[in-house]
């Protein structure tokens, strides 16, 4: 058996679920820490090699294994025999002037996804996604719409972060960050690839990763229930729940795995998830998009007011972005406002979420969907097309 069969034979290359190419070469872009080090030990060096290789990748953004010079040549020779670096294709990018910027990624094992940067003040959030498509056909979900097609890969979700930080430049030190939050709200279900979400989700807080806060990394999901016990388990990360009715009657319509995981499931999962990090750990942001004359009256407001009553959360309003073939409308401005003012009042902490780079379509939620049938459909962003590998 050659190393590198070894190594992905190895248990933490397993568990990180080492991507390979045709020739058999392991993507490292894909390794959480525990397994880079267990490469590392695998082709006989020494674990350290496994932090500095992290560096290189997720740090100085390098794909090019002769620039790493603290690896003496040979080594540098073995892992390109090996080993690669392998981040998505970049086929599109577009900045848009509030600041935002979209990259169209293309994956060498089929496959594309939107990846949205969206800077407000001192953050920078990441949109990111975990599937191409999605199994679970939420009715308002353009992503639901197109089916399920695979799950992505570690590499393939921490590659939209390394592509989103490359676009800026090393990061020579931690004010140097421009992405500063990321939330899984592209496409798919997160907890439906759930190992693989952990490890991209593992590198994204590692110091030699992306050392980004775990605050600040936040999972969405629809509500798969024992998926969210096994979360708390694994790794330490805010949890927003896509919760978008106040009775089971209506999320059964707009979200079908509520059939599975009604409410009275849902809700005490969630409890359950803020108990495990009782001393630091604050929320769960409930995600509730606004869908006019469906889940927008003050009755539902003060249904859900009384639903939510024993859980520590803050509610997201989230005007829905329509797309073709949808059979909602986003609420109005006004139903909107009294919804907001409503839980307000009833002591909630409920915000709006503000759409950002609309001259780009970047509103996150409706990503990707769309972006093979608006590459075709649209000359503006057939024109631009280009292939680029930042
Ligand atoms: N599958 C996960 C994460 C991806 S969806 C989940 O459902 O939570 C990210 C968020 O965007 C979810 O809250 C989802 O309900 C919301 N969303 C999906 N389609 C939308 C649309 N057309 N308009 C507004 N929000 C949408
Ligand atoms: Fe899937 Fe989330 Fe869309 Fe529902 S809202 S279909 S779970 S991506």
């Amino acid at each position: 058996m050659s190393v590198v069969n070894s190594v992905i034979n190895s248990a933490d290359a397993e568990k990180a679920n080492v991507a390979k190419t045709g020739a058999e070469k392991v993507n490292l872009l894909g390794l959480d820490s525990e397994a880079m080090e267990a490469f590392f030990l695998g082709i006989g060096e020494k674990a350290f090699r496994g932090n500095q290789m992290m560096k290189w990748i997720h740090h100085l953004g390098h794909s090019d294994f002769s620039l790493m010079t603290n690896f003496s040549k040979s080594l540098r020779t073995h892992l390109a025999e090996v080993a690669e670096i392998r981040p998505p294709k970049v086929v599109h990018k577009e900045y848009s002037k509030d600041g935002t910027r979209k990259w169209v990624l293309e994956f060498t094992s089929g496959g594309r996804v939107e990846t949205v940067f969206i800077p407000d003040k001192k953050r920078g959030t990441l949109c990111v996604s975990s599937q191409i498509g999605c199994s679970l056909d939420c009715t308002f979900c353009s992503t639901g719409k197109q089916g399920f097609q695979r799950d992505l890969t570690s590499a393939e979700i921490i590659g939209q972060v390394w592509i989103a930080q490359n676009s800026f430049g090393p990061i020579e030190n931690a004010g140097d960050r421009p992405v500063t939050n990321v939330v899984m709200m592209g496409m798919g279900e997160p907890l439906l690839n759930f190992d693989n979400v952990v490890t991209a989700m593992k590198i994204m807080l590692a110091d030699f990763g992306y050392g980004i806060s775990k605050r600040r990394v936040t999972l969405s999901t629809s509500g798969v229930v024992p998926a969210i016990d096994r979360l708390s388990d694994q790794i330490d990360v805010s949890l927003a729940i896509s919760l978008h009715a106040p009775n089971n009657a209506l999320r059964n319509q707009l979200v079908p795995i509520n059939r599975k995981f009604p409410l009275e499931e849902l809700l005490p999962a969630c409890q359950r998830f803020l108990e495990k990090f009782e001393s630091n750990r604050r929320r769960i942001t409930m995600e509730y998009v606004m869908l006019s004359g469906v889940n927008d009256s003050i009755e539902h407001a003060r249904e859900l007011a009384e639903l939510l009553r024993d859980v520590p959360v803050k509610i997201n309003l989230i005007p829905f972005n329509p797309f073709p073939g949808s059979e909602y409308r986003r609420s109005s401005n006004n139903a909107i406002r009294r919804f907001q003012a409503y839980l307000q009042d009833a002591g909630y902490i409920a915000t709006v979420r503000s759409t950002r780079g609309d001259d780009i379509d970047a509103a996150c939620g409706q990503l990707v969907g769309q972006v093979n049938d608006r590459t075709k459909r649209s000359e503006r962003w057939q024109n631009k097309i280009q292939v680029d590998n930042q």
